[in-house]
Order: structure tokens, then sequence, then C-alpha cells
């Protein structure tokens, strides 16, 4: 990855956060997507590495703690998952295998000579279900949506021919299948005719014919459309009467239920990679899509340790097939300009196909990208589908052709300011600060954005609308909207209902939470974990403000307070001090905080011997690795600290621990070794 500053990148993952869940929307909930699964993936895999490079980043509203869409405008009812329907993280290239099964041998800090095996079979591209089984009898079939809650396709899924409605043979009482209805490709073709005659929606590839064909409210709509079924695992089950994934996915081929016949067990990397190999070369003769091979841990006690990292499972990765490309004019560059000034020039495609999609836009990211690109609006480009990064442009066909080289723009499109870029920064932003109506309204967005102060109702469009009106200039004019009501009433689309349910929407955050309202501020830096962590250690916004301010006057101890918080570096406190400096900040707080109060926030802990304590591990450990550690700390509503200090209540020490112990011991904390917390993590169950 190139070298980004923190700031740049936590705008790229609010960037991406957002286009994220509008192509999670187009695909999952509306059937009709933009872009491709391989340009997605490359969006979703841009996010990763930027979270993998900047940690204390990670926004609330991650795509990676989401898992598809959220339930929310379906005509069905929804379903709670007993237990959450995850997704896979990827992997592009065979070094990411590797890396994922050397991962996997260090978090349960196995010998490099001990034997470990993996499932691979192939992941084929629909929706995925979940199958619930009691006595055998199918009771209950839901979507994944966003992972937690899906939508209830009961009625639909009796419909299919491949799930049987009893299961025989030695069921467990409960038992939930997971797998993927999809659509076989010749039946999609057929489809897209018979639609077609009829003038009915054309699907644009055969994952959002099943998903379409699925998610009806007339189940009889899904009884015309041949779906299939292919399972890949289970959800709830009262009992698991197996010891390893492939011996459990052969149960439940016996019970009745399609497994795929690609389904294999492999003991080294090299036995994976040879069959992804063999998959992919016989992908174009499978009957349905497939997008790549799925790897599992075999061994079910396994899997059992390594858990769960935020959506995806640490013992399961999807390894996608490589990207396609296609070649296209650029039509145009626009010049967009974001929350702090930055300008993303954002190219605009002649319409080009790609395995079914119709891709128009691409991001070219800053004036260095277009003139190593050497771009102009007019040439011919090559668009690469997955892969590296973002989705962009690989390739400029027309480079050879002398002409003039594009000019990145140096004053801003929207407000006419100098735009400039800072010494040693590849971004160009707009100097007009708040005089510049983009950077404005984009702050406001931010503030009432879901991972923000989520107000309902109060979109961007109404934003730029009320912005442009003179109704909004800070954060505060939203709260003092309810004065309004008259003259919002005399815009276009406004009826009484609309807006008392915005005013009221916005009266439901006069107590929001503080640290959504802290995160809501777009303070640099502050995105919204560190938020969440900067209240769970201050509670209210006046002590952060205290402290940020006494730091930065020079008081050591406000500023080892700080610090001392896991993910809060210097960057972070210098931030929080610039922004305190600025009397216009200071103005808008002040007004902000006179119309809002948020409660002190609280944090959540679980009934454990640790919950709510700090532990810190050191020494070395031998029954697991220390990221095993931390994550049983986790959960156990307990905080996996670095450093000993004042404030840490437990240090669990191996041998060889050196400098943390003898600190621990001076202030007196309680020091365990590796075995009593073992007895810990086993009284918590
Ligand atoms: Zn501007």
């Amino acid at each position: 990855m190139s070298i980004i500053t923190e700031a740049d990148a936590a705008n790229e993952l609010m960037r991406l956060a957002k286009q994220i869940a509008h192509h999670n929307r187009r695909y999952h909930a509306e059937d009709a997507p933009e872009i491709s699964d391989a340009e997605f993936d490359a969006l979703v895999r841009r996010n990763a590495e930027l979270e993998a490079a900047f940690p204390h980043l990670i926004r609330d509203d991650s795509p990676s703690r989401k898992v598809g869409f959220e339930v929310a405008a379906s005509p069905l009812s929804k379903v709670r998952h007993e237990q959450r329907m995850f997704s896979l993280d990827n992997a592009f290239t065979d070094e990411d295998v590797a890396d994922f099964v050397a991962r996997v041998r260090r978090f349960l800090n196995l010998p490099a000579d001990e034997p470990m095996a993996f499932t691979a079979e192939d992941k084929i591209d629909g929706l995925s279900c979940s199958l619930r089984y009691e006595q055998g009898k199918l009771v209950r079939a839901a979507t994944r949506g966003d992972g937690e809650v899906g939508e209830d396709v009961t009625p639909n899924v009796r419909t299919i021919a491949d799930i049987p409605e009893l299961l025989h043979g030695d069921v467990p009482d409960v038992f939930e299948v997971r797998g993927e209805v999809y659509m076989a490709k010749a039946d999609f073709l057929a489809l897209n005719a018979a639609q077609e005659a009829a003038e009915g929606k054309i699907f644009a590839n055969p994952r959002n014919a099943a998903a379409g064909s699925l998610r009806q409210k007339d189940a009889s709509v899904t009884a015309s459309r041949p779906l299939r079924f292919l399972a890949w695992g289970w959800g709830a089950a009262s009992a698991v009467p197996a010891a390893s994934q492939f011996e459990m996915m052969q149960r439940i081929a016996a019970w009745g239920l399609p497994v795929s016949p690609l389904l294999a067990r492999c003991e080294s990397v090299a036995a994976m990679l040879a069959h992804y190999r063999s998959i992919e070369h016989a992908r174009a003769e499978l009957g349905y899509d497939i997008d790549g091979v799925v790897y599992k841990v075999d061994r079910l006690d396994w899997q059992e340790r390594l858990g769960f990292v935020a959506k995806a499972p640490r013992w399961g990765i999807a390894h996608k097939f490589p990207a396609e490309r296609a070649e296209t004019t650029l039509e145009a560059i626009d010049i967009q300009v974001g929350r702090t000034g930055k300008l993303t020039p954002v190219g605009r495609l002649h319409p080009v196909t790609v395995g079914g999609v119709v891709v128009q836009n691409v991001t070219l990211h800053n004036r260095d990208e277009i003139a190593r690109l050497g771009v102009r609006p007019g040439d011919r480009v090559v668009i690469q589908r997955a892969g590296d990064v973002i989705p962009q442009v690989v390739e400029n066909l027309t480079r050879a052709v002398p002409r003039e080289a594009y000019l990145f723009p140096d004053h801003c499109p929207e407000c006419g300011s100098e735009a400039v870029a800072e010494e040693g920064e590849v971004d160009v932003r707009c100097t007009g600060g708040l005089i510049c109506p983009a950077q404005r309204t984009e702050r406001l967005k931010h503030f009432v954005s879901r991972a923000a102060l989520d107000i309902e109702g109060l979109g961007e469009k109404t934003i730029a609308e009320f912005f442009a009106l003179g109704w909004l200039e800070s954060p505060a004019d939203i709260f003092r909207l309810k004065s309004r009501r008259d003259d919002i009433l005399r815009l276009e689309g406004w009826k009484d209902k609309s807006v008392d349910n915005l005013l009221a929407a916005i009266e439901a955050k006069r107590a929001p939470d503080a640290a959504r309202l802290l995160f809501g501020l777009g303070i640099r830096h502050v995105g919204a974990v560190t938020a969440r962590d900067l209240m769970k250690r201050f509670a209210t916004l006046p002590a952060l403000r205290t402290a940020a301010q006494a730091a930065q006057a020079g008081d050591g101890d406000a500023l080892a307070d700080l610090t001392a918080i896991d993910g809060i570096g210097p960057a972070v406190v210098e931030a929080l001090g610039d922004f305190f400096h600025e009397p216009h900040n200071v103005a808008v707080w002040e007004d902000l905080l006179g119309e809002v109060s948020p409660p002190p926030y609280v944090v959540e802990t679980r009934d454990s011997a640790v919950a709510g304590k700090t532990v810190v591990f050191t020494g070395a450990l031998e029954t697991m690795s220390r990221d095993e550690a931390k994550a049983q700390a986790e959960r156990l509503g307990a905080r996996a600290a670095g450093s000993v200090s004042a404030k840490t209540d437990l240090v669990v020490a191996g041998p060889g621990a050196g400098s943390k112990l003898k600190k621990a011991q001076e202030l007196g904390i309680e020091v365990i070794d590796e075995a009593a917390w073992a007895e810990i993590v086993k009284a918590a169950g």
C-alpha cells in the first residue's frame, strides 16, 4: 500500500463504509448491483488493508463488522438468528492462503510439525440461507440479512425441491443447516428469456435472480423459479455429531441435503492450492456460477478455539478467483470535495459490461494517481474488476498519443478557494474551511450519519437543501429546526406527517450516545472506535475536553491518562488538543451541548470473574497464542491492555515475564499464571 496519512485513511474508510453500504443495498436489498462482485470485493479488500494499517481508525459502521445488508425495507418479516451468520474473509493470492494457514497455526500455538487439515470446496454464488430443523422437520428458513437479523423465507424455501421437509437418520433435536440458495446457469438464461418475453425484470446474473426469486412476498412466485440449494455448514445445533467439518458435511449429506461434490479434505497448503486450481479449471463446465474456493479448518475443536474476529471466523477463508478486465473510454473526471476539504477525482466511464454488470464510475484516488496513469478525458482505459486495491484504471491505452496532460484543479470547484497539497501530502485540499459549502455540508452529513447521531429522515439531500436555504450552519441548528416547521412544509415533497416524523426523530436524539456524538463532530483521527475508547475512559464530554486541553497545555498526567488508553496515540491527543484550541470549534461544541445532553457513557460488562477489568498478558504462553488469550479476555468482558499501569487489575504472567511483571509487583497488582487464567475462562463457560 502506498504511504497514506492517518487522516486520509480515516477519510477513505468513511467513504468506503458508505460505498460498501450503498453497493450492499443495491446488491442484497434491490438485487440490482451497479458494480461487479470483483469490484465490490476490491472495495472490501481496500477497507481491510486500511484497517490493518490503522486499527484505531476502525469505524463503528465498518463494513468489516457487518455481513450483507441490514433488513429494513423488506416486505418479509424479520428473524433474529440464534447464532450469527458470518461471512468469510477473502484471500486473493496463494500467499494469502499460506498466510491464513500460518495465522491459524500461530493462533493455536501448534508446533510446525503438527498436521493440520482443511476442507476445500467451491464457493457457490448464491444467497446464504439458514434452515432450522427441529426433530428433523423443517420449521424455519431465513436469509442471512446483516448476519444477526435475516428475513423469514420459510414458505419460499418449502418450494425448493433440493430442500427436504424431513431429514432422515439420526438428526439432533435442533439443527440449523446453512448453505446457499442458487440458480443454475441454464435456468438463469431461460428465466431471463421468459422475463424478457413477458416484459418482466431482467436479472444481472444468476445470483441476483436467485435472491430476487427467493425474497418474494408471494411464495408462489418463488415456486415458479428454478432454485437449488447446496449446504456448506451449520449454525445453532443441540448437538454436533462429528469431530470434523468434513465428517459433519458428510453427515448432512446423509440426512438428505445436497453438499458440494467438490468438497475435499486437504492436508497441506500445496494440496489446498492444487484443489483450487482443479476447481478453477472446471469452473466453466460447472452448471452454476462459483467465485472461488472456501477453506475451513477441519477439526471442530480447533474451530471453536479460533472463534471469530468482527464479522468473520478465524478458521475459514474464501480464496477468490482472479479478476476480469474490460476496456472503455474515460469520459470525464469529476472532482468531489469531502468533509476535510480533500479533492477526490472520480472517473466517469462510458458504461461497460463486465461479467453482466455495468460499470460506470471508477475512483482515481488523487492528483498523483492521475499523473501516474497519464489519463485525461477521452482516453481509452483498461478497468480491473478485482484484485489489488480499489477497482480502478489499470492501464491507459491512449498514453502514447502526444497531448496535454490533465490539469488538476488548483481551486475548489465548490467554493473557489485555493486548493493546495500540504508539504509531503499527496492530497489536494480546499483551503476554504468553513466558507466551503461542500466541507460544511459534508460535516453535517457526517454528523447525522448512521454511525454518528443516526437521525432518521435527515438524509444527504435534505441536509444539502436545508443548508442551501441557510437553515443549517452547525450541528446545533439541527435541533432548532422545529422552529422552521412551517418553512419546511412549504418545501416540495414535505407533508405534515413527514415533517413531524423528522422533527420527532431529531427530538429523539436530545440525549444521544456520547461516543456517537463525539464521533459525529468529525475531529481528525477520532473515528467511531476511538470515540468509544475515549468515552469508556472519560464517561462525559466535558471530562474529555478538560483532559485534552490539559494534555495540550503540557500536563504530563493528563497526557499519560489519554495515551494509556489502548489505541490512543499522540496523533489523536494532538488532534483533540487542536480541536479545542480553535475558538470556532469550541463555540460549535458549546452551542451543541446547549441543545443536547448525552448521558454519561456506561460500559457494558459481562458476567465473569474478570468482567470490566483490565488484564495484561506478559511472558510466554504455552497452550495458546497471545491473540487467543486477548480474544478470551474480550469474550469475558475484560479489556486486554498492552502495558501495566495503575489501572491494570490483573496480570497473567508466563515464563520469561520481565519488566511488566516487575512493575505489576511494584504496584501490588494481582499476578496469576496461565493455568489460573485457564480456570477463570473455564468457570465463565
Ligand atoms: Zn471549497
